[in-house]
């Protein structure tokens, strides 16, 4: 069954004066989407979160959020969100219990209902034995999940969550992204991050956006799909003259790499096992094969630092490199 769709948006500008910032981006999240959100400084990222949680108007575009238009009906569309900014605006002289129930009031809860959301937020945040403690006397991995309990406090269907793990230790950091990912069970999550490994620990979907446009998107399926770059490496202890690997069906080049091993560039389908039949047929002391893959830092490299569009597999002919004819 197809899952609900929570935000949609469409051919999103923004324009500061005449620079524009973002420049038709598009978003498309789904309930249990946990969707990453990436770029590099000055991207334009914090503009499109701010649209998306209806803190700045498009200058075009449209937002739904569950199909609610969030500039025709913003009070009814932000009911849906909830928000954790880079900056999370936390009363460090209130208690925990007491920030997340004035939070809560903002969002027009009350009564008995209030008691119950709060109580709930601190469940999931794991905060249940600290909602007497002075937030300026938390841990930051702590105040950190207060941050994260006031944006699901009114439990909305989307979460959205702004760099949720800058400044914390690596055990709050495991702590945190757990907790993102138990909630994308029953949220729909935005995480902006500038952290690679992040995204590929905790989401399933990624768009990477450069100078205002999105230049990536894809699952994280998909994204796999590009993590491979059509080469493989291979040591031999008795390798054959480099024309008769060229000869295996689907290896276009050859490179002989500093540590004697030999990096395969192949086309079509992957030839390691008619390559590891051969090697053991024809006596070459197979050692190692190893697919090699280009990581998701190297894929954000590539498409922030240039204009290009996403490479499909091939990094390139190296200077080295011996064509097969
Ligand atoms: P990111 O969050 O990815 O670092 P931003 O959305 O903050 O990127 O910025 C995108 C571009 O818009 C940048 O060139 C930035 O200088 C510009 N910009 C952001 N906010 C403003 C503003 N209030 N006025 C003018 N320019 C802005």
């Amino acid at each position: 069954m197809a899952q609900e769709i929570l935000i949609d948006a469409e051919h999103l500008y923004r324009y500061y004066g005449p620079t524009c910032a973002v420049r038709d981006v598009g978003f498309q999240l789904a309930k249990g989407d946990v969707l990453g959100f990436l770029g590099p400084n000055g991207a334009g990222k914090s503009t499109t979160m701010q649209m998306l949680t209806g803190n700045l108007a498009p200058s075009a575009g449209t937002i739904r959020v569950r199909g609610i238009d969030l500039l025709d009906a913003p009070k009814r569309a932000k009911h849906e969100l909830g928000y954790l900014p880079e900056q999370p605006p936390l009363y460090r002289e209130h208690t925990v219990d007491e920030f997340l129930t004035y939070c809560g009031r903002l969002h027009r809860v009350s009564g008995d209902h209030l008691r119950v959301a709060v109580g709930q937020a601190k469940q999931r945040c794991g905060l249940g034995a600290v909602g007497k403690r002075l937030i300026g006397n938390l841990s930051k991995g702590y105040q950190q999940r207060v941050g994260i309990a006031q944006a699901i406090l009114h439990n909305p269907a989307v979460v959205i969550l702004d760099e949720p793990t800058v400044g914390l230790d690596p055990i709050q950091i495991r702590e945190i992204r757990a907790l993102i990912r138990e909630l994308g069970n029953d949220h729909g999550i935005i995480l902006s991050t500038h952290i690679l490994p992040e995204v590929q620990g905790v989401c399933n979907r990624v768009q990477i956006i450069n100078r205002g446009q999105l230049v990536f998107s894809d699952t994280m399926a998909g994204l796999e799909q590009h993590l491979h770059s059509q080469h493989i490496i291979v040591r031999l202890r008795n390798a054959p003259a480099p024309a008769e690997l060229l000869q295996l069906p689907g290896v276009a080049a050859l490179e002989l790499l500093d540590d004697g091993r030999l990096r395969l560039r192949y086309e079509g389908t992957n030839p390691a096992v008619a390559l590891a039949e051969i090697a053991v047929a024809r006596g070459w002391g197979l050692e190692e094969l190893i697919p090699e893959r280009r990581t998701l830092e190297q894929i954000f490299v590539e498409l922030t630092m240039q204009d290009t569009p996403i490479d499909t597999g091939d990094t390139g002919t190296h200077p080295t490199e011996t064509e097969a004819a």
